[in-house]
This record gives C-alpha cells, structure tokens and sequence, in this order.
C-alpha cells in the first residue's frame, strides 16, 4: 500500500468496507460482530480528527491571522469569504430547487409506501421536530450571542462550539498583531511551532484513514434498514444526488477554472482525500483538519487564508446541506399535496440558506434544520418522517459537497487577495512533501 496516493487508498478501504459489511449480512450475529469489533475502530478515527480540530483552529487562526500584520487584511479576507459563502449556498438552493421542480420525485411515490414511511419513522420525526423548537424558540439574536463565549475553556471543550473557539482565535490573533514585535516574537514563534506539530499529527491520524473508513463503512452497511425502503425513495435520493452532482462536480470547477485558472484534475487530486474523509464520517467538522491540511498543502492556498476561511467555512457554509433542505421540503410538500407558490419557493431560498449557515457540521443535522425550513412554508415538520430511512446516505454525500464548496471557497478568496500558490512554487510544495516524507519513514 506504500506507494499508492491516499485517496486510493481510502477509496480501497471504503470498498472493502462495504464488501466487509455485505458479507457479514449472510451470516447470523455479523452484524453484531461488526457493530462490536469493526464500528469501534471507525469510532476512534473520528475521535482522532475531532481531537485535532479544536487545537488546529487555535493554532492555525493565530498564526494566519497574526502573519497578517495589518487589519485593513484581515477585513478585506473576511468580508470577501462571507459575501462567497452567502452567494454560494443561494446558488445551491437554487439548483436544488430547480431539479426537484423539473423531476417532481413527489410524484412518483405511491400512497402505500407513503403511509408506510409515515408509520415507520413518526416518533424518530418527533425527536427532530423537538430539537428543532428549541433552536428555534430563542430569538433572532442568538446565533449572535451564541459566537461569542464568557469562557474559552468552555467554548474549547466542546466541538460544536467552533465558532466561540474562532472569535477567541482571531481575537488573540488581532492582539498580537498590536504588540510590539519583542513582545509578540515569542509568542508567536510558539504558534508557528503548535501549528507545526499539530500538521503533523494530522499526517500521523490520516496514515490510518483507510482503516478507518473501512470500519465506518462496514459499519454503515452492516447497520443499515432493508433495501425496500431506498427502492420506494428511490426518485427522491436520485433527484438529491443529481443536485448534488451539478454543484459539486459542474458549478464548482467551473468557477474555478473561470476565476483561478485552476483545473479540475488538480482541484480534484487535491481535495479527494477530503472528500473521502467527509462521506466516511457524514460530518465537516471530523474533516475539518483534512480539509486544511489538503487546501493548503496540495492546493497552495496559503496558510493563512485556508486557517481563517476552512474552519469558517466548515460551520456555516454548508452547500450541500442547503441544496438537499430545499429538494427534501419540495419533495415532502409534493408527497402531502401542498403546491407551492413562487413565495414559497422565495420563502425556501431564504431559509434554507439560513437554516445551512445555522445547522450543526455533524451527522443528521440538516434534516433537524429542515423542520424550521419546511415550518416557514406551511408543510407538516411530522413529514421528515418520509425521507428519514434514506437521509444517513444522502448525509454522506451532501458532506462531501459542502466540504467542497469550502475547499472552492478558500480558493477562489485565496485568489482574490493575492494568496494562491502555483504548483511550482517551491515554498510551499517541498514543504509539505518533506513533511510527508519524514512521517512515512518513521512507519
Ligand atoms: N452532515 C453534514 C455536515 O457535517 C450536515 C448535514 O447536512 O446534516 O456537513
């Protein structure tokens, strides 16, 4: 396996995962085999990602935003990656809307499967409608308050609040910008060394990527409801993916190509372990600290655009996420006999967009978000119920994208101030194949 690229080898482990999970469903107590012995070793390769994320953000935001040197900077990066992440996510929206209204899904699902799935999944719609009252009930301001923390320990213990853990980052990074350059050396030089350590952790977690996406997907597979139900979801799960597909594998090099240069074959190799690691674990925070490392290292965005833009990204851009919320309220409208009008759709564009910025980067969030979007329009939240069996592998897939778009993203801002490294530049590509390098010869 040595001298195979990594995503080969995830994408081999990610084969033989679901072989693995296919072959103990012949088998009675497979399944709990690998529940027991196989899903544990997945669980530990999230745990290591998720490890990391907190300590990179705190690392690399400091250091990038502290290399700035000047505010005037850091302000024309962040409103840059604000406006793309906004005009991104509408786009996505927009094409998810579109698709469901040409191929009608809805349509196409029979009122026996219907009432079925409404049956089946009633209490696990309930437990979502619940979660999502209460993120709804607090008031417009509270996404606000809720960046900033009254404590870093307890913003930095807890790996849903990334965006307190940002604002103390950046915070701390303006201050150092401010100081005077004796003051500010040491501490700064101890970021620059943090950081470093913490790339190379990540090369140390990803040489056991393979493994662990190999028992995340057996797992999956092994654990997942009978066939029938993705059969009647069928026309839904395509219509997802082929939205999906459009913005992740059209808009996206596209946009590149047009305002980077940058082709698709090398966007693609570069980003691809990343992708791999995001439809694995169904979550971009567990990715986050690939997503960096690949932006930075294999696509020369510099460091310090992919520390600020990356984690940002990786908490309120979710384009994938949005694109699905819109198919999947049209769709359930389309199932209960709702006909939407233009200000519905209007009405769809704006909250889905909210509602993606808003929900969490872990697994099974943009469905508990969508209650909020299909609640704006008049639909039954109880009809989550009908798309609850098939969301786990439409969740894979709408992670990849939105890691995607955040991987676009940091490009396109990378390029837009100056900071997008050519292939050929020394600096920073022998920099991390040395890295590479040093960390295989130790195994
Ligand atoms: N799992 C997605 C993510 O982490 C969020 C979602 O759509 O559920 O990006």
């Amino acid at each position: 396996m040595k001298k195979l690229a990594l995503h080969w080898k995830i994408i081999i482990g990610l084969v033989a995962g679901v072989l693995a999970g296919l072959a103990a469903l012949q088998f009675d107590g497979g399944a709990r085999f690998i529940t027991h012995w196989v899903k544990p070793f997945g669980i530990i390769f999230i745990n290591l990602l998720k490890l990391i994320a907190i300590p990179l953000i705190i690392a690399s935001l400091i250091k990038g935003v502290s290399d700035l040197k000047d505010l005037a900077k850091f302000s024309r990066m962040g409103f840059r990656t604000f406006l793309i992440y906004v005009c991104t996510t509408v786009v996505a929206v927009t094409i998810g809307l579109t698709v469901v209204n040409v191929v009608r899904p809805g349509s196409l699902m029979d009122a026996a499967a219907k009432e079925q799935l409404l049956e089946a999944y009633s209490l696990d719609a309930e437990s979502k409608m619940t979660a999502a009252a209460e993120t709804k009930g607090k008031g417009p301001l509270q996404p606000l308050v809720d960046i900033v923390p009254q404590n870093f320990f307890s913003a930095a213990s807890d790996n849903g609040n990334m965006l307190q853990v940002i604002f103390f980052a950046i915070l701390f990074g303006i201050g150092l910008i401010l100081l005077t350059p004796d003051k500010s050396k040491p501490v700064k030089q101890f970021f620059d060394g943090a950081n470093e350590v913490i790339l190379k952790m990540i090369d140390l977690v990803m040489l056991f990527a393979p493994y662990g996406v190999m028992a995340l997907l057996a797992a999956l597979v092994a654990e997942s409801p009978s066939p029938d139900v993705f059969v009647a979801l069928g026309a839904y799960a395509l219509t997802v993916l082929l939205g999906l597909l459009l913005l992740g594998f059209i808009v996206y090099p596209t946009l590149l190509k047009v305002f980077t240069g940058m082709g698709p074959v090398r966007f693609f190799k570069g980003i691809s372990p990343a992708q791999l690691v995001a439809f694995s674990t169904s979550s971009s925070a567990a990715t986050l600290p690939v997503t960096m490392e690949r932006v930075n290292e294999h696509l020369g965005v510099d460091e310090e655009v992919a520390s600020f833009v990356c984690p940002v990204g990786a908490t309120i851009n979710m384009d994938g996420t949005s694109l699905y919320q819109a198919i999947a309220a049209v769709f359930i409208a389309q199932v209960m006999g709702f006909d939407l009008t233009l200000g519905d759709q209007l009405t769809i564009i704006l909250t889905a967009t909210l509602a993606s910025i808003g929900s969490a980067a872990v697994p099974g969030a943009g469905l508990l978000m969508l209650v909020i979007v299909l609640e704006s329009i008049g639909v039954p939240a109880a009809g989550i119920a009908l798309i609850f069996a098939i969301d786990r592998p439409l969740d894979m897939c709408r992670t990849v994208v939105n890691v995607t778009g955040d991987a676009t993203v940091a490009t396109l801002v990378a390029r837009s101030i100056g900071k997008l490294h050519a292939p050929h530049e020394r600096k920073w590509d022998e920099h991390y194949k040395d890295r590479e390098r040093e960390t295989k010869k130790v195994f």
